[in-house]
């Protein structure tokens, strides 16, 4: 069986990696990116140059697309009008559960399917294992292309709802930006009393390891409601959330992400889910105030 030939836009750190593990694959790939120059790398590395965005969309049945959001995606597929009939879209940039929905009916307009994809690692882990991709969108399609994606990374297919894959990537994003972001406000706490970061490193790892297994019990208690506080209950946490607001405050730091955390605390207790555990702050962050 031939390789599937693949036009790939968007030329990003993303775009390029992906284009090299394509290219290695054996997959013919033609490319297009706003800034040309941006191509060379992945032309000298085998890939053809398409001329015009429409020349690009309309070589091959499989669209790759790596850019910033969804709104480039526009930018560049709207002058093409039908070139886009009978093409499957794949789209691995990055944007709202919404902007996805409203992007695979745009595209169902001109004849053309999406499938949405949230790309889980960094640019230099393309290819490698460990690299995953959440994709969603229609089956049929998704399966049609999942072996020249397979090479990209791991292919998780949620569904068919165009929004679970971008969802399934915020989701873990969540979790990421906010995890950085309370490292980095541990470690200004601690330079100010002059802690060094290289000094605090083995704790902050052996914290980050043990955050996994501590919350595999977790999911059941958000799925049932059910938050038992017979180990360690809101009340007894809330007071450290506290003191974690006035030690940033008395070492002159940012006290932004201590706050949240304390509100929520602040919320639950008020809720009346003192006794309970950490995980009844679901309750109060499952509501928008
Ligand atoms: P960049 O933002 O650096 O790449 C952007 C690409 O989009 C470039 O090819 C750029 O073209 C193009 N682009 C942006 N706006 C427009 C526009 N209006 N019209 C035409 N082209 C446009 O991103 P990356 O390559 O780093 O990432 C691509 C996607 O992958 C993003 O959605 C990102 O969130 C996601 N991602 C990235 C990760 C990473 O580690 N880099 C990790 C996980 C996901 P030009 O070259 O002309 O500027």
């Amino acid at each position: 069986k031939n390789p599937t030939p693949v036009t790939f836009i968007g030329l990003g750190p993303m775009g390029q990696a992906m284009v090299r593990v394509l290219l290695e694959g054996g997959h013919p790939v033609t490319v297009w990116n706003r800034t040309a120059s941006r191509a060379d790398g992945v032309v000298a590395a085998g890939a053809s140059r398409a001329g015009s965005v429409a020349s690009a969309v309309a070589e091959n049945e499989l669209v790759i697309l790596s850019l910033t959001d969804y709104q480039a995606m526009y930018d560049i597929l709207g002058p093409v009008g039908d070139a886009l009939r009978g093409r499957v879209v794949v789209n691995l940039s990055s944007d709202t559960p919404t902007r996805t929905r409203e992007a695979a009916d745009w595209l169902a307009e001109r004849g053309a399917e999406l499938i949405a994809g949230g790309v889980m690692v960094p640019a230099e882990w393309v290819g490698q294992d460990g690299s995953y991709v959440f994709y969603s969108g229609p089956e049929a399609a998704f399966e049609r292309f999942r072996e020249p994606l397979a090479l990209i990374g791991r292919t998780d297919y949620l569904g068919a709802d165009h929004a679970l894959a971008q969802l399934f990537y915020q989701a873990q994003l969540d979790i990421f930006l906010t995890s950085l972001s309370a490292y980095l406000h541990a470690n200004a706490l601690l330079e100010a009393h002059g802690v060094t970061a290289e000094k605090f490193w083995p704790y902050a790892e052996s914290n980050l390891n043990n955050i996994a297994p501590m919350m595999a019990e977790a999911p059941k208690h958000l799925d049932t409601g059910d938050h038992p506080g017979d180990q360690a209950n809101a009340l007894m946490m809330k007071a450290t959330a506290d003191h974690i607001v006035q030690a940033s405050y008395e070492a002159g730091i940012d006290t932004g992400l201590p706050r949240a955390v304390k509100d929520q605390y602040d919320r639950a207790v008020a809720a009346g889910d003192g006794d309970k555990s950490w995980t009844s702050l679901f309750e109060q962050l499952r509501r928008r105030r």
